[in-house]
C-alpha cells in the first residue's frame, strides 16, 4: 500500500445558528441562548456557548433545556438566513481549496494536499480561513488539521470555540490514544459498549491490539476500526480534482525591495500560469500572490517567512493579463513592505466548466481575448518554449497580433 500523506482541514462554525442570532441581535450576546421551539414539544437546534455551560445541547428537548438553565432565552430561528450565511461560508471555503466536501450547512472538509507550495503551511492557511470568516461574516469558526479526516474532525472539536488545532502525522497516534473508543468513526453507543466489554476502552487499546485478535473478536469490522484507531485511513475528501492549483515562482539572486521591479516578473508568471490553465482546460476563480521575506525569522532554510495574498474574481479566468492585473493589484495594495527573496503567482479555485459559458454581458471582449490566447498557445506549441520568454515581457494583445502576423511567413518553425 502506498502511503500518501494528505493534509485535511475540517472547518466547523461554532454554535452556528446561535452565533448568527447573537451577531445580529446584540442584546442576545453573552447570554444563554437556544435556537428552537420553546413549546412543550420543542427541541433545541443550536445552543450558544453560554447555554452549553449549563449543559444545554442541540437536539435536547426544550423543556429539559429550560430545566437545566431557567434563564435560557429561546429564539425561533430563521432557516432562510442561515442558508444564506452558509452560502457565503462555502464561497470562502472555495477560495482555500477546490476540494471541499460539505458535511452540513456550517461544516466541511477541505483538502489542502499539494497546496502548501502555493498557499503556505496548513496551519497558516487555517488561520487565514478563520480570519476571512471573522472579517466577512463576523462569526466564530474552528479548524482542525490532520492527515486523515477523522482526526481533523476530532481536532476541530477540540479546538472549539473559535480555535485551531493541527495534529501532524507524527502526533496522530499520541493524540488518539487516550480518547474513548466511541470517538472512532462508525462506533456508536452499542458498539462502544461491546468494545468495552471486550476490554477496549480507549482508541489506544484498539490500536495496540493485533489484527488477529481483532478479527477474532469483531470480524472484518475490527480490522477496519483498528486502522482508524492507528490513524490510517485512505478516505479522501470527495469532490477531488487532479490539480488544486497552478503556480510559478522565482527566487532572486539578490533581494528586491522596489515593487516596480517586480511587476515584469508578475506578468511573466501570470502568463505562464495562464498557459498551463488553458492547456489543461481549466479556469481559476482565485489569484494568489506569494512572497518570501528577506528578513530571516528562524535559522535554517525555512527561516524566511512566506506570505500570501489572494483575491477572488467575479468570473473564472485563464487569461494571463487578467491574472497579472489582479496579482499586481495585490502587490501594491497588500504586498511586501520590505526586501523579498522570492516571488510567485498562482491560481486556485479551479473550474473546468467554463469555455462554453462566457458571460452574456461583455462576451465579445472575453471571447476575443479567449480566441487570441488560444491562437498564441497554438503558435507557442509550434515554435517551442523559446517564444514564451519573449512573449511574456510584452503586452499580451500586441504580442498576440505580432505572432499572428508572423504565422503567415513561418520560415524556421
Ligand atoms: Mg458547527
Amino acid at each position: 500500500m502506498i502511503e500518501h500523506s494528505r493534509v485535511i482541514m475540517h472547518a466547523d462554525m461554532d454554535a452556528f445558528y446561535a452565533s448568527v442570532e447573537q451577531r445580529d441581535h446584540p442584546e442576545l450576546r453573552g447570554r444563554p441562548l437556544a435556537v428552537g421551539g420553546a413549546s412543550a414539544r420543542g427541541v433545541v437546534a443550536a445552543a450558544s456557548y453560554e447555554a452549553r455551560r449549563f449543559g444545554v445541547r442541540s437536539a435536547m428537548p426544550s423543556v429539559e433545556a429550560k430545566r437545566r438553565c431557567p434563564q435560557l432565552t429561546f429564539v425561533r430561528g430563521n432557516m432562510a438566513l442561515y442558508k444564506k450565511e452558509s452560502a457565503r461560508l462555502f464561497q470562502i471555503f472555495k477560495e482555500f481549496s477546490p476540494i471541499v466536501e460539505r458535511v452540513s450547512l456550517d461544516e466541511a472538509f477541505l483538502d489542502l494536499t499539494g497546496s502548501a507550495r502555493l498557499m503556505g503551511p496548513a496551519k497558516q492557511v487555517g488561520q487565514q480561513l478563520r480570519q476571512q470568516v471573522h472579517q466577512q461574516m463576523s462569526l466564530p469558526i474552528s479548524v482542525g488539521i490532520a492527515p486523515i479526516k477523522m482526526v481533523a474532525k476530532i481536532a476541530s472539536a477540540a479546538a472549539k470555540p473559535d480555535g485551531l488545532l493541527e495534529v501532524t502525522a507524527s502526533e496522530v497516534q499520541r493524540f488518539l490514544e487516550p480518547l474513548p473508543v466511541g470517538r472512532i468513526w462508525g462506533v456508536g453507543p452499542i458498539a462502544q459498549e461491546h468494545l468495552e466489554e471486550l476490554g477496549f476502552h480507549t482508541i489506544g487499546d484498539v490500536a495496540r491490539a493485533t489484527t488477529d485478535d481483532l478479527r477474532h473478536a469483531l470480524g472484518d469490522w475490527g480490522v477496519e476500526i483498528a486502522q482508524l484507531a492507528r490513524g490510517q485511513d485512505i478516505r479522501e475528501v470527495e469532490a477531488y480534482r487532479e490539480a488544486v492549483s497552478y503556480s510559478e515562482e522565482h527566487t532572486f539572486a539578490q533581494d528586491i525591495t522596489e515593487k516596480h521591479e517586480l511587476e515584469p516578473l508578475v506578468r511573466e508568471h501570470a502568463e505562464s500560469v495562464a498557459r498551463r490553465l488553458r492547456h489543461d482546460g481549466v479556469r481559476a476563480h482565485t489569484v494568489v500572490l506569494k512572497w518570501k521575506s528577506a528578513q530571516r525569522r528562524a535559522p535554517g532554510a525555512r527561516g524566511y517567512p512566506v506570505f500570501t495574498r489572494r483575491t477572488t474574481l467575479a468570473q473564472p479566468t485563464d487569461d494571463g493579463r487578467t491574472i497579472a492585473e489582479h496579482a499586481t493589484h495585490l502587490l501594491y495594495r497588500s504586498g511586501p513592505d520590505g526586501a523579498i527573496r522570492l516571488l510567485g503567482v498562482g491560481c486556485t479555485g479551479l473550474t473546468s466548466d467554463s469555455v462554453d459559458q462566457l458571460p452574456l454581458f461583455g462576451a465579445s471582449t472575453d471571447a476575443r481575448r479567449s480566441t487570441l490566447n488560444r491562437t498564441v498557445d497554438q503558435i507557442t506549441q509550434r515554435f517551442g518554449n523559446k517564444a514564451i520568454g519573449a512573449l511574456a515581457r510584452k503586452d499580451r494583445e500586441q504580442v498576440g497580433l505580432s505572432m499572428q502576423i508572423k504565422r503567415g511567413d513561418e520560415p524556421d518553425g
